[in-house]
């Protein structure tokens, strides 16, 4: 009596646990709430001060503004309570925590798929940053090894990646190397058209083949030492690209020296920087609501310097002050806009910007056409 009574109980929760039909069905296509793209917008280092900084600073209202939905990430690595940006960005990539200095690879070192790579059989793939490209945040998407100092292989490993589109610095990686190889000939063996020289768009811009700029040794300068709009440009160049396949795109743009005004702890470092940020986000705001079918999300891997904007002489004078030279384990705000959105809303891991772009996309069923219809 008892057994039947558990095993009817176990049909129960069974059938609730039961998915529930679909109320939209695949032929109805004006219904459809999944996005075909997705821009990720990383603000490395960037906290609540550092976007409250833009509410201060600069002409104009802040792009931040602009999302419809906000979170909160919690960027704890599996290690370490206070995250680095290579577990950071490897959470946001692969969905998986690992260890400070890991890149794409899980907490026992074995490598792990990345967003870019799920994608990349059917999607168009896109890299920005304004630190090196070989940087902890962008390879963290494309390359894996144990450690975030492995600039050199990780080089290497760009020539081959499913990238389809990157841009900014970090030259030297691949030509001034212990090896002596040069890796910019392997970038164009592989199909990409590679541009040391300036940002300027090719006279045939065709998705047959790749492109690449590497527009200084290391990182790009600071916008103090007049990097101009290379971030909001390189953006507005890869969604150019990118968007001609019809398949859709995953595109991910670095504001990578926030975080290094935080290790100055100079305010108007990071402030210059945030305004570059937030103008790219108006970038990727205006096409994706041109585009309709594009999720913009907005987040950091954790924040930099304890930055406050406290008071000076007065309650009306601002002076940015600083708790530590390294990062802080705060909670990180999330933004996002388009289909999919409404997902990023509430507080949690930062492995859930992963889960929550791949759910959003189905891209993990491997038939991100399909889902995107
Ligand atoms: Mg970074
Ligand atoms: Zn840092």
């Amino acid at each position: 009596m008892i057994r039947i009574f558990i095993f009817s109980f176990s049909l129960l929760l069974l059938a609730q646990c039961q998915p529930k039909e679909p109320e939209v069905t695949a032929t109805n296509e004006e219904e459809t709430t999944r996005p075909k793209n997705i821009i990720l917008l990383i603000g490395d280092g960037m906290g609540v001060t550092q976007v409250t900084s833009r509410f201060y600073y600069g002409e104009g209202e802040p792009n931040f503004q602009r999302f419809p939905y906000i979170g909160l990430i919690k960027t704890s690595s599996s290690r370490e309570k206070i995250t680095d940006s290579a577990a950071g960005a490897t959470a946001f990539a692969t969905g998986h925590k690992s260890y400070n200095g890991a890149i794409a690879v899980k907490d026992d070192t074995a490598s792990v798929e990345t967003i870019a790579e799920l994608v990349s059989d059917k999607l168009s793939t896109g890299l920005i940053a304004t630190s090196s490209i070989v940087h902890a945040t962008p390879a963290s998407f494309y390359a894996h090894v144990p450690a975030r100092s492995q600039y050199e292989e990780i080089a290497a490993q760009l020539t081959t990646s499913s990238v389809d589109f990157f841009a900014g610095g970090g030259t030297q990686f691949f030509v001034d190397r212990e090896d002596d190889a040069n890796y910019l000939d392997s970038l164009t063996a592989n199909g990409f058209v590679v541009d040391t020289t300036q940002l300027q768009k090719p006279a045939s811009f065709s998705m047959e083949q790749k492109y690449g700029f590497l527009l200084a040794s290391d990182g790009m300068p600071k916008m103090q030492e007049d990097r101009g709009d290379f971030l909001p440009q390189a953006t507005q160049m890869a969604l150019e690209y990118l968007s001609q396949d019809e398949d859709g795109f995953f595109l991910m743009v670095e504001g990578s020296q926030i975080d290094w005004g935080g290790h100055a702890n100079d305010a108007e470092y990071i402030i210059e920087e945030v305004k570059d940020f937030d103008k790219t986000l108006g970038v990727t705001l205006d096409f994706a609501e041109r585009d309709g079918n594009t999720l913009v999300v907005v987040t950091a891997d954790h924040e930099t310097g304890g930055f406050a904007l406290s008071s000076g002489e007065s309650y009306n004078d601002l002076v940015g002050t600083f708790s530590t030279g390294g990062h802080t384990p705060d909670l990180i705000p999330v933004f996002a806009y388009g289909p999919g959105a409404e997902s990023f809303a509430g507080i949690y891991e930062n492995t859930g910007i992963y889960d929550r772009m791949v759910e959003a996309t189905n891209w993990a069923s491997g038939s991100p056409v399909a889902s995107a219809k």
